[in-house]
């Protein structure tokens, strides 16, 4: 086929703005690029010797690029991103100017602290933290209207030393994560092995609207999601017939985003299969656990940048629109070894396919002990109104592997060896070459499931879009490190005692797959018998948010987090308080941009459409007109929303105000109680008066209008 001049382009640019091996193969001595190479994979230490040396060597890269400054960007806790600009130029000591930027400012950088959340971890005289380099992410340049600059992916980290950053906990669990894979590959004899890394994958949904329209309402511009409103009755049907096709304004956006993040190395696919009207999917090409979450921050980042300048409203929280469907942050995950194999494919090979047996035997084993820590990750304020809804995985967690992987590890428990079964074939040979191809499986996919396994990856469907990667990741990442350590202890037993270590492995994954049989359903999860099902498994420990944030601190992740070596004690106390915080302050700001469209919007908006209608009832009853009783029905219900519009806003407006006085805990279970179930006590109020709006009185963009985005 011959390729589209747009193509063409696209290879032309990918990762032009990225010093990526290529460019630093090119332009670093031949020695300080093997230092730097085998830190990047994490061989060796950084050498801080060779900081000058790359520092010259990228701020020339960068200056060709157009960049006249430099930044560390990171992560805080507050799941942006962050950078602090400097200019390369200086002055020399003849006052000449001067590109500088030298090894130390590569290494180590000192933003000001003080408004980054830390928890309670630093005290507030203390606003000072650093920034710290992270040779394993490339460094990029974002070029701006009239230079750029050179963003030098980094951990940020308070004096003492407590991170300030998302990123430090990450690369913690991955070391955790990726260390003990190593051990386990060491155990079956594979010595060649000189690393293995996590891969991870994120599938990023988002809404789109045209933003003239939707700024012209106070929740979406400062909630981003509707607090009233909602689609008309029968909605579902007429989506097709009206929107069908993307839009050519969205088409053009989603290209423009594409080529911007194929200069910064970021591969993107589209996904037009929104289920929802304007909503949509980005897809990039999998990769390094670490540089996957710093993409999907980039990719975020282009997106809302993007947006402005189509004069589109870009949304990622988990819940824009009551009754359609939410935003998801579905997480890939594996791992992979250095000569590039995939440690969650099946394989026709025995000895291989025992050794991805034991890999997911590992992470299931750390799931049945530790998945309140993945419930947590995801207990955000956006996820409350999108977990289990029915279109979105429900708020208890369980693993989905599939009738093909469910069989072998059902033969192994029913104590096949190398001869397993398998449901297809009534008897399936591990070791046979002849075994057909069990990658290509996809007929089997659960869509309700939170974790499953989906033919050589798990995928955590959980996760909310507006959500940073990192954190779930680095849940992930920790349990399948602490089930990895659980299984290698008595899977090193066994070698130890002269077992063969397939043979081992078998006995080991027999073993930890009925101790983790709990955590395992391949049902439909949306439906309320399973939720019966897993109250009684012990699967059920929270049922909001805040108690979700809560399973942060359960003893046993304490416990387990402290010797993955992947949080303190102290910091993941910090680290709940800021988690419960946040949750408090986005629910608070619901609260008041919610009294203010009702006060400001709504009830102004139902006088109007009373004086309307009533004046003229009042004609049509003078005129004697028949069946005027229906009329008035509709002012009476008018009058009456008002009126309980009010009591329900004053309500609110009270319980604001005694919430205020509370701590943040406590704060977060009254709004969850009482708050939330008043909001939408009042959507409900207001959205049935919308019904009766003339077009003259609606106070703001109805669905209609902000779901259409034709110019
Ligand atoms: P699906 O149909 O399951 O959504 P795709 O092949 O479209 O599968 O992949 C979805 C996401 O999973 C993509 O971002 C892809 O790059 C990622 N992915 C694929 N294989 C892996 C892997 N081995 N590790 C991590 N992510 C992966
Ligand atoms: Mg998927």
């Amino acid at each position: 086929m011959p390729e589209t001049k747009e193509y063409a382009k696209m290879k032309d640019i990918y990762g032009s703005l990225v010093f990526d091996r290529k460019e630093m193969k090119q332009r670093l001595p031949k020695d300080v690029y093997e230092m730097l190479t085998a830190a990047i994979e994490g061989r060796q230490k950084l050498d801080s010797g060779i900081a000058d040396t790359v520092a010259l060597a990228m701020k020339d890269w960068a200056v060709s690029k157009g960049a006249d400054h430099w930044a560390h960007w990171f992560h805080p806790l507050s799941e942006t991103t962050a950078e602090k600009h400097a200019a390369f130029l200086t002055a020399d000591e003849n006052g000449n100017p001067l590109n500088s930027f030298r090894g130390k400012d590569l290494m180590q950088s000192e933003p000001d602290a003080s408004s980054f959340p830390s928890g309670g971890t630093r005290s507030t005289f203390e606003a000072r933290g650093y920034s710290a380099w992270d040779p394993t992410s490339p460094a990029f340049v974002i070029r701006s209207k009239k230079g750029g600059t050179l963003c030098i992916p980094s951990v940020f980290l308070a004096y003492d030393g407590s991170p300030l950053d998302l990123k430090t906990y990450l690369l913690r669990a991955m070391e955790a994560a990726e260390s003990r894979a190593m051990k386990m590959l060491k155990l079956f004899g594979n010595r060649g092995v000189r690393y293995v890394h996590a891969t991870v994958g994120g599938e990023q949904e988002f809404f789109l609207l045209d933003r003239p329209r939707a700024q012209k309402r106070p929740d979406i511009r400062f909630c981003g999601r509707t607090l009233v409103g909602s689609p008309p009755p029968r909605d579902q049907k007429m989506e097709d017939h009206y929107f069908g096709a993307i839009p050519a304004r969205v088409l053009s956006y989603m290209e423009d985003v594409q080529r911007d993040l194929a200069r910064l190395g970021v591969d993107v696919a589209t996904r037009h299969n929104e289920v929802a009207r304007c909503q949509f999917e980005f897809a990039p090409k999998f990769t390094e656990a670490n540089l996957a979450c710093d993409q999907n921050q980039l990719i975020m980042e282009t997106m809302r940048k993007m947006a402005r300048e189509h004069d589109l409203r870009l949304l990622f929280h988990e819940k824009p629109f009551k009754d359609m469907n939410g935003s998801g942050k579905h997480i890939n995950f594996s791992l992979e070894d250095s000569e590039g194999r995939n440690l969650l494919k099946p394989s026709t090979n025995h000895r291989k396919n025992v050794i991805f047996l034991s890999f997911l035997a590992s992470f299931i084993l750390g799931v049945s002990k530790h998945f309140g820590l993945l419930q947590a990750s995801v207990s955000t304020p956006g996820n409350m109104y999108r977990l289990g809804g029915n279109e979105a995985p429900p708020y208890i967690i369980s693993v989905y592997l599939g009738e093909t992987v469910a069989g072998m590890i059902r033969a192994i428990e029913e104590g096949g060896g190398s001869d397993v079964a398998s449901p297809d074939k009534n008897t399936l040979n591990l070791g046979l070459p002849k075994l057909p191809d069990i990658v290509a499986f996809d007929s089997d996919r659960n869509r309700t499931s939170p974790i499953a396994f989906t033919g050589n990856k798990f995928e955590f469907r959980a996760p909310g879009a507006s959500q940073a990667m990192a954190t779930p990741v680095m849940a992930i990442l920790s349990i399948w490190a602490s089930g990895l350590e659980e299984f290698i202890n008595l899977f090193e037993k066994r070698i130890n005692n002269g077992e063969d270590p397939v043979d081992a492995a078998i006995e080991t994954i027999r073993k930890v797959s009925k101790m983790s049989r709990s955590i395992r359903f391949e049902g439909d999860s949306y439906t309320d018998k399973w939720h019966k099902e897993a109250e009684k498994r012990g699967l059920v420990k929270a049922n909001t948010i805040p108690q979700g944030i809560d399973l942060f601190m359960e003893p046993s992740t304490v416990k387990m987090l402290g010797e993955m070596g992947v949080f303190s004690k102290k910091e993941l106390e910090a680290f709940h308080t800021i988690k419960i915080e946040n949750f408090v302050k986005n629910i608070e700001i619901e609260i008041s941009v919610l009294r203010d469209m009702v006060w400001e919007g709504i009830l102004p908006a139902i006088s109007k459409q009373l004086l309307l209608e009533f004046s003229s009832c009042e004609i049509a009853e003078k005129m004697g007109a028949a069946g005027i009783d229906s009329w008035k029905k509709v002012l009476l219900h008018l009058a009456e929303s008002k009126t309980k519009l009010i009591d329900l806003t004053h309500e609110l407006s009270e319980l604001h105000e005694k919430m205020g006085k509370m701590t943040a805990r406590e704060h977060a279970d009254e709004i969850v109680n009482r708050a939330v179930p008043l909001m939408n006590e009042i959507r409900r109020v207001a959205d049935a008066a919308e019904g009766y709006f003339s077009k003259d009185n609606m106070p703001y963009p109805n669905y209609r209008d902000l779901l259409s985005l034709s110019a």
